[in-house]
């Protein structure tokens, strides 16, 4: 099924879902997840739906997208998603063609697994692919095979999941110009819909890091680095892949990913589980990170809480929603951020707010006009966007 396009003028709502469970970390990894701790998840996954089903006296909106996101979605099993997905549909008014995204590890993927989840309303699915190359997928501590990733796309395929998104890491030590365009063509050879480019971040607290800080590795230098993604920029474009975010490129506008143009559109969001973060009426929630603390916090909490586990709950001001609609807007390479639509939500125009930021970056060249007067970043700016960023931080 198709998903209805999230657009600017509709601020409904959409659900992020965090499963913080892993069979193994991923050396590169500094997200709130956990190996070693399956022993948890039917809890965790009880104290979920209680977090969901506290938000049904509150929500009337439609939601346009729900994400399971990780950590390891796939770690659950079919009839734990199913639990989950049944308190979703219970208190939320789900749109009957809303975007829902599961991320799977591709060596989790079967037949059986991929039919309970198209049974049970997953319509899109997000691969860590990650790498085409069995060397770096080593190097990276991943789980599985590029064999793995062919066959858990065919497989998703044959359930009905077409909506298939793709996840490749470049700027990874030892990835070299060569196999990088190896990983693209292996992902451009595979039907997916979407795919996204993440650029190596090294973390602190990750393997990653200790490896380098030993010699063990090191990283490629920065002029690779911007080579792999040009090279990535121009591949896309010539398979008809449209580069519609600095690091997403979609085969169509319909497979432009709904869940997170609603963050990039500054649009409202609810975030469950361990270390999930919302933003719901002018507020940014944060959630505790443990597993046990988010199990205990919901379970032990009044019923009436509407956010359980809560660790932080933080107040917006105007000034930075404006601010962040710009500098996420702007993420959006066709898109950008018109004058209409700013006005009809702050009830101001653009320059009348940021006409000194506008100037500056107009002068620097890092952004332009189009035609219907929409603020574009340029596309030859992509790789240091931030410049542009930043002149929205105060
Ligand atoms: S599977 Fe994802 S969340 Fe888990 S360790 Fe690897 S990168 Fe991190």
């Amino acid at each position: 099924m198709q998903s209805a396009i999230i657009s600017y003028m509709e601020p409904k709502v959409s659900l992020y879902i965090h499963i913080p469970f892993c069979k193994t970390r991923c050396f590169y990894c500094d997200f709130n997840s956990f190996a070693g701790k399956d022993h948890l998840i039917s809890d965790y996954v009880s104290a979920l739906c209680n977090e969901i089903t506290r938000q049904e006296p509150y929500e009337n909106d439609a939601v346009h997208s729900v994400y399971f996101g990780g950590g390891t979605p796939s770690r659950l099993a079919p009839s734990e998603t199913g639990r989950v997905m049944a308190a979703v549909q219970n208190c939320f008014r789900l749109m009957p063609d809303a975007e829902i995204t599961f991320e799977m590890n591709p060596c989790d993927v079967t037949a059986d697994y991929a039919a309970a989840l198209a049974a049970s309303g997953i319509n899109r699915v997000s691969l860590g692919m990650q790498s085409a190359i069995p060397e770096e997928l080593k190097r990276m501590n991943r789980r599985h095979t590029p064999e793995q990733t062919v066959l858990a796309v065919e497989t998703l395929q044959n359930a009905g999941i077409q909506n298939i998104s793709l996840d490749l890491i470049y700027g990874y030590p030892g990835q070299t110009l060569e196999n990088w365009l190896l990983s693209l063509q292996a992902a451009a050879g595979l039907d997916a819909k979407h795919i996204s480019l993440y650029a190596l971040s090294v973390e602190d607290g990750s393997a990653l890091r200790r490896q380098l800080e030993t010699g063990k590795l090191t990283l490629p230098d920065e002029e690779l680095t911007v080579a792999m993604y040009d090279l990535a920029a121009e591949f896309l474009a010539e398979k008809g892949f449209q580069h519609y975010e600095i690091s997403n490129w979609a085969s169509e506008e319909i497979y432009e990913s709904q869940h997170n143009k609603q963050y990039w559109f500054v649009n409202p969001y609810y975030g469950f589980g361990a270390g999930a973060h919302g933003w719901i009426d002018h507020r940014r929630i944060r959630n505790t990170g443990g597993i046990e603390d988010y199990i205990r916090e919901v379970n032990t909490s009044d019923f009436d809480k509407r956010f359980p586990a809560a660790a932080e709950i933080t107040p917006q001001s105007r000034r930075v929603e404006m601010q962040d609609v710009m500098m996420l807007g702007l993420r959006m390479l066709l898109e950008g951020i018109t004058e209409d639509r700013f006005r009809s939500r702050f009830g101001i125009g653009i320059e009348d707010v940021f006409r000194r930021e506008i100037k500056h970056l107009e002068r620097k060249e890092l952004i332009h006009r189009g035609q219907d007067g929409r603020f574009l970043l340029n596309p030859d700016k992509v790789m240091v966007a931030n410049q542009a960023f930043i002149e929205f931080v105060d």
